[in-house]
């Protein structure tokens, strides 16, 4: 197929993509809808397959936190969460030993959360509110779908995509060497869904899911305070005020419940432990995690 007509099938294609996310997304129906619908060369199985030999890739190459009472406990409330989601796959959560401030999502329901983003929230509701954002990706199927979107539109073949990235990994040469791992960022209308299907998650779970500004606005202020410390994930779609309004008009339009779980005492025994763990001070980022333009 030559250039001309691939950019002609891409252009015919576009108007549906950028419909895709658009859907009347009611939180009511969570867990009977379908989220990922959109352009995808993947199936369901292919994309779990390849989230699988991605997971492999990322273990060999950061470090899991395996303390048994902090992963367990991150497992469980990721667990719950999903009960809480329209995702159609397995979801695994598992904690990457790392002062950086991200999470990411590889095709196929692996999420992995630095222990850095874990310290800079102050609740369990807030932690939820960044594992439901990443549930998001996952249940929607963005990596495939922009994978495929690419595709498509000629911008490359690799088959690899990460959502974010993995703090420490893209500064190692050998690394990017070893693994054909295309750090690329996903288009804003993917990162606005999660935003949306996130805030519905945490708050079907029974979170508040105010929780989820307060997360945004934590980042902010460490932005503001290290500019380039909020690594891959949030520094091409940074918490800017515009994505927090944004979220503030999604949680609006959530049904009010009469109570919400903001934190248990739970989370603060498992971040201390974190701290106590891994006692690396927030103020000190990892080498290579800034950005030098
Ligand atoms: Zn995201």
């Amino acid at each position: 197929m030559n250039k001309a007509s691939t950019l002609l099938i891409a252009a015919a294609f576009l108007p549906a993509l950028a419909l895709a996310g658009n859907s009347t997304k009611d939180p009511d129906d969570i867990g009977s809808r379908r989220v990922d619908k959109g352009l995808n060369f993947y199936t369901i199985s292919q994309e779990m397959a390849l989230g699988k030999q991605l997971e492999i890739e990322v273990e060999k190459q950061a470090k899991i936190v395996d303390d048994p009472v902090i992963s367990e406990y991150v497992s469980r409330l990721g667990q719950n969460l999903v009960r809480n989601s329209d995702v159609v796959f397995p979801v695994r959560f598992k904690i990457i030993e790392s002062d950086g401030i991200d999470a990411f999502t590889l095709p196929g329901g692996y999420i992995f959360i630095d222990s850095g983003l874990i310290k800079l929230t102050s609740n369990e509701a807030e932690l939820a509110a960044a594992m439901a954002h990443e549930l998001g990706h996952a249940a929607a199927r963005h990596a495939t779908r922009e994978a495929s979107r690419r595709r498509l539109m000629g911008i490359g073949t690799l088959p690899l995509l990460f959502l974010g990235g993995l703090p420490g990994l893209a500064a190692k040469g050998a690394a990017a060497a070893v693994m054909p791992m295309a750090f690329l960022g996903i288009s804003r209308e993917f990162e606005t869904e999660a935003d949306l299907l996130g805030v519905q998650y945490l708050w079907k779970a029974g979170y508040d899911p105010d929780a989820g500004i307060d997360l945004f606005e934590a980042m902010q202020s460490v932005e503001r305070r290290e500019p380039g410390r909020i690594s891959t994930l949030f520094r091409s779609h940074p918490p800017t005020s515009e994505r927090i309004a944004k979220e503030q008009k999604n949680i609006e339009k959530l049904p009010a419940r009469s109570s919400y779980v903001l934190n248990t005492s739970e989370y603060e025994e498992v971040r201390a432990r974190l701290y106590d763990l891994f006692p690396q001070s927030l103020e000190a980022p990892p080498s290579g995690s800034r950005v030098h333009d």
